[in-house]
């Protein structure tokens, strides 16, 4: 682990124009599209990514945008480019084979955590919200209050249920869950405390992490983890940073903890293993593209965990 990791996080980067998308009049809309449209074509839970040597989103535009929009199972307008709206289309499997074949092999459909860290940031934070919004259309097919079929209006921004006694609007969710570096300074140097999940790459340990319940605080959460997992207690609970993590639907709320305890108690259901790392560990460890199948190896870099880390590594 070096100290130039870049402090900025992946599909935190504001790319679009997005106030507003859910009250915009049909005319605004219709004007709009005279101008000029982008489309950003989503499969399941796959993104549109060119193929050459950086990976970037792949945005139709122009006549190629037009034709697409108005055949996808779902659209959303995520926003605006310099006044031209941008829609992400979910499309079913026939209509992304010919989505490929019309980019001439300079695109295809892949998993966004694949390539996440190596696309420009403006790229990465368009395929993340698209994701997003093309996830929660697909799980939100039917009205959770009545189980009558619901239908997306306000351009993707709401699913209304088409039964006239219920009629419940149901709107984009994102799940809070607090992500948490907890610290110790009662050693030289001082360490940090990281886990892993059996489920894990060889190697691999992270910051904890966990959902936050309904009539907790984030602070609350952020304890609550530590100690269920790993049998820590903690205080000066200090929030630092979000990040939006569509995979599928959360939003990671970034903290640094103290901790007040220090022998660690793991629940083994949630952990297979949890340690203090000092700064010397974290430097013995390798890239999670570079690690080798026995080395031990940091979180991916586009992830908040990954921030969280290194901002701790970098405060000595
Ligand atoms: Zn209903």
């Amino acid at each position: 682990m070096s100290s130039n990791f870049s402090l900025n996080l992946t599909y935190t980067t504001l790319s679009l124009r997005r106030d507003n998308m859910s009250r915009r009049p049909a005319e605004w809309l219709t004007e709009r599209l005279a101008e000029g449209v982008g489309v950003v074509p989503v499969l399941g839970s796959q993104n549109l990514i060119t193929t050459g040597d950086t990976p970037g989103a792949f945005i139709f535009e122009g006549d190629a945008a037009r034709d697409i929009l108005g055949t996808g199972v779902q659209e959303v307008l995520l926003g605006t480019d310099d006044h031209k709206p941008v829609f992400a289309v979910s499309v079913d499997e026939a209509m992304a084979a010919q989505i490929v074949a019309s980019t001439d092999g300079a695109a295809e459909f892949m998993d966004l955590r694949s390539v996440g860290p190596l696309l420009p940031p403006a790229d990465a934070h368009i395929l993340a919200h698209a994701r997003g919004m093309a996830y929660w259309h697909a799980r939100h097919g039917f009205c959770g209050v009545c189980g009558a079929a619901t239908e997306s209006r306000y351009s993707g921004h709401e699913r209304k249920c088409i039964n006239p006694d219920c009629g419940i609007s149901h709107f984009p969710r994102t799940d809070p869950a607090i992500i948490v570096l907890v610290y110790r300074t009662d050693v030289p140097g001082g360490a940090c405390l990281l886990g892993r999940h059996a489920r894990w790459p060889f190697g691999m340990y992270s910051t904890l992490a966990g959902f936050v319940e309904p009539g907790e605080t984030l602070e609350q959460a952020v304890s609550r983890e530590v100690f269920e997992e790993a049998g820590i207690e903690t205080t000066n609970v200090q929030y630092l940073a979000s990040q939006p993590w569509p995979f599928p639907s959360s939003l990671m709320l970034g903290f640094h903890a103290e901790a007040t305890s220090f022998d660690i108690s793991i629940d083994d259901e949630e952990l297979s293993d949890c340690q203090w790392f000092t700064r010397d560990d974290l430097r013995g460890m390798k890239e999670w593209l570079d690690a080798k199948e026995d080395d031990m190896r940091l979180p991916r870099k586009d992830s908040i965990s990954r921030w969280l880390i290194q901002r701790w590594f970098d405060a000595e």
